[in-house]
């Protein structure tokens, strides 16, 4: 048996590196789950508040810790499968929560989130806002947002540092963090997924997106954490940054021939579906939605294909 393992087949959590504890989430960490980081240091540290409560006990009880005992609460970003269980935490620890200044309107509040989302208007919304609710049970309360992290701000745990590097893009907060340095990265949703980038929300933006996954690319880290892996990918980190970066053009010739082969319309297109491999739920398809058309825009921007009302057509016909 496994050090810390637990009911699941995998250990509910593993050291990446000397203090620094990274918390599995269920369900192989996939969205709604997701991992966090516990820095067992001087000040008892989380990032993300994504992982199952008892992940988070099982990890904490392991270094003779309880909840409690947590002091800081960092955020990645505003996403659901990331705060999570964060005001829960603040409650029974009262802990300090810190995020990038952008995260607040998606952390406080569930209709500053929705609006994030870029879904309140959209004729989804209620059925989205039910299908979070059932995902997300603490989703609509408010949350405690008690300070803020700069760009590149070192934050001291007591042995380990964390290096703020906000690499936005997935969202417009969405912040890494470099663990003594840059060698080691929690990479957050720059996630090395099979699914690859993900960019569905009115605050994504897809060319930021590509310039964030070049910096890390800059940055050569050894070992890369994602929120949605087991495992910390080291062998062959730049390959995969590479593959993850490679899928934006992968959905863009995607779509350039769909829209050659007449799904010539957002709807058509989002339809099909080109980025999700299938639609999971109906609600999912305004993701699809958000991110063809994302890439719509971008293709129309860069002419390579003229868009004539609501009818999309490549150049050549
Ligand atoms: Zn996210």
């Amino acid at each position: 048996m496994l050090v810390g393992e637990s009911m699941s087949e995998y250990a509910h959590s593993i050291e990446v590196e000397p203090n620094v504890h990274l918390i599995r989430g269920l369900n192989k960490a996939r969205f709604p789950e997701a991992n966090s980081l516990l820095i067992d240091d001087e000040i008892l540290t989380l990032v993300d508040a994504g992982s199952d409560m008892g992940q988070v006990s099982r990890t904490l009880k392991d270094l003779g810790h309880k909840m409690e005992d947590i002091e800081r609460l960092i955020l990645t970003h505003f996403h659901v499968d990331h705060k999570h269980h964060s005001e829960e935490i603040h409650e029974i620890s009262g802990c300090e929560v810190i995020c990038h200044p952008l995260s607040d309107q998606g952390v406080e509040t569930f209709a500053g989130m929705a609006e994030y989302y870029g879904i309140t208007n959209h004729p989804v919304y209620e059925t989205w806002k039910v299908m979070v609710k059932g995902w997300i049970p603490p989703v609509y309360s408010d949350y405690t947002v008690t300070g803020h992290y700069k760009d590149m701000e070192t934050i001291s745990c007591g042995e380990v540092d964390l290096i703020a590097i906000h690499l936005p893009g997935h969202t417009l907060d969405h912040t890494c963090f470099g663990i003594n340095g840059v060698e080691t990265i929690f990479l957050v949703d720059i996630d090395l997924t099979g699914f690859g980038p993900w960019y569905g929300n009115k605050v994504s933006d897809i060319r930021v997106f590509q310039d964030s996954i070049k910096k890390v690319m800059k940055l050569e880290p050894k070992m890369g954490i994602s929120s949605h892996l087991l495992d910390p990918v080291t062998d062959g980190l730049s390959t995969r940054l590479r593959a993850f970066l490679n899928t934006f053009d992968e959905r863009e010739a995607k779509i350039l021939k769909n829209i050659s082969e007449g799904y010539d319309t957002l709807e058509k297109l989002t339809r099909l579906p080109t980025i999700y491999p299938r639609i999971p739920d109906e609600v999912f398809l305004v993701f699809e939605e958000f991110m063809v058309r994302k890439h719509l825009e971008i293709l129309v921007e860069d002419a390579k294909i003229i868009q004539d009302g609501c009818h999309y057509r490549t150049e050549r016909r």
